[in-house]
């Protein structure tokens, strides 16, 4: 097949688009030589390009004839890790790394790009490129879609992927139904009274009423949850107080909920007022006072049914170096921005697995070892261009 020769021709070409990339990490909102480098690329295929989301960009590919839309999603930021691996493509950003492997989503969606943009004419409607600024920490998804991603042309279906290090090179983690946690950002900040140590009938002690906070949260979990539903309420920042023999004023903390609901029984409304519930009652009981707020949240990921039974169908019947890809029913309760997509239009996010079984490619995602085997890129990049190719023969008939 034609398509799959220029695949294997351009693995050079995927593994130094990454290696860029690698070298070259930029936080959330602030990809702008990651944009540029993306948008003379894209220019050179040929393609409508289009800024978007401050640092985002749209590339649009339109077929020989008229047909549904299809978005491709890439996530472009990386993370403030400072990288500790020795290998010649280290980033060259001080506290800056691509610890995601969203450096592999840049390359691969760039390459499919390139490839298809040569084969327009099996090509029946339009893929839009979508690379999208500041997953790690939200809004890059949500302000392309409020600047008009979904629409001109609009857009009837998603795809994203994600490199894992938890799968190895091979594996295809997809499942339709919930496949990543919502998440929300919780902020909450108890209030007591100051006062002495040695004196504490003087004060209110926001330090005890904290820690009955955090112990009586995990009732939810364990005692009002259905056990089919997936909970994880935790804080990982707490500080108060300054000294042994202080009692300090307040207490600050943050946390998060990450839940991964099968069915209708639960919401994550439902939770959070009981969360503010036992907050309240525990205040009250404790004379202290508080405030709670949430900073940011991504809706759970669901993969729409028919579209993920597509995509397992074309996956059964790729060969990759004349071996079949093994498929892996997984959920995860990390989170992914990609969610917003989701709740809008049909979409599926599946996991392309990364690790070859040496250690150098077996550290969990921000990790400042993480590095991913890039043979996954192969495999990314023809199991999307399949997809894609597939979805234009079988959406057109529907
Ligand atoms: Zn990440
Ligand atoms: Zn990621």
């Amino acid at each position: 097949m034609e398509i799959q020769k220029k695949i294997k021709e351009s693995y050079n070409e995927m593994v130094q688009l990454r290696r860029w990339f690698h070298q070259h990490p930029e936080l959330g909102f602030q990809e702008e030589e990651t944009s540029q480098y993306i948008k003379d690329y894209l220019r050179k295929c040929d393609l409508r390009v289009s800024s978007i989301a401050k640092t985002g960009v749209v590339g649009l590919l339109r077929g020989n004839s008229d047909g549904p839309t299809l978005l491709l999603r890439a996530d472009m930021d990386a993370l403030p890790i400072q990288e500790k691996n020795v290998i010649p493509y280290r980033s060259l950003y001080d506290g800056r790394m691509h610890a995601c492997g969203h450096d592999g989503h840049m390359s691969i969606l760039l390459v499919v790009a390139k490839i298809l943009s040569r084969f327009k004419e099996r090509i029946k409607g339009n893929i839009k490129f979508a690379f999208q600024p500041s997953e790690e920490n939200g809004g890059g998804a949500l302000k392309m879609i409020n600047e008009g991603v979904l629409e001109d042309p609009p857009v009837n279906a998603c795809m994203g992927l994600h490199l894992w290090s938890f799968l190895p090179t091979g594996a295809i983690g997809i499942k339709s139904g919930p496949i990543m946690a919502g998440r929300e950002h919780l902020v909450l900040t108890i209030k007591g009274k100051g006062g002495h140590t040695a004196a504490p009938h003087e004060a209110i002690d926001p330090i005890i009423c904290t820690a009955n906070i955090i112990q009586s949260l995990q009732q939810i979990q364990t005692r009002e949850l259905n056990p089919d539903q997936k909970l994880i309420l935790m804080f990982g920042k707490i500080q108060g107080g300054t000294a042994a023999n202080v009692i300090p004023e307040k207490v600050e903390l943050e946390g998060t909920i990450r839940y991964l609901f099968e069915d209708d029984s639960m919401n994550i409304d439902d939770v959070k007022q009981r969360i503010e519930k036992i907050i309240r009652s525990l205040c009250d009981a404790y004379k202290t006072d508080y405030t709670l707020e949430y900073k940011y949240s991504f809706p759970q990921l669901i993969n729409n049914e028919s579209l993920t039974d597509f995509i397992i169908s074309v996956v059964e019947k790729c060969n990759i170096h004349s071996q079949k890809l093994n498929i892996v029913p997984l959920f995860t309760m990390a989170s992914e921005d990609f969610a917003e997509f989701a709740i809008r239009v049909p979409s599926c996010f599946f996991f392309v697995g990364a690790n070859n079984g040496k250690k150098e490619t077996s550290y969990p995602h921000h990790h400042p070892n993480f590095n991913f085997d890039e043979k996954s890129l192969m495999i990314g990049t023809e199991v999307y261009i399949r997809c894609i190719l597939e979805y234009f023969k079988t959406y057109n008939k529907k």
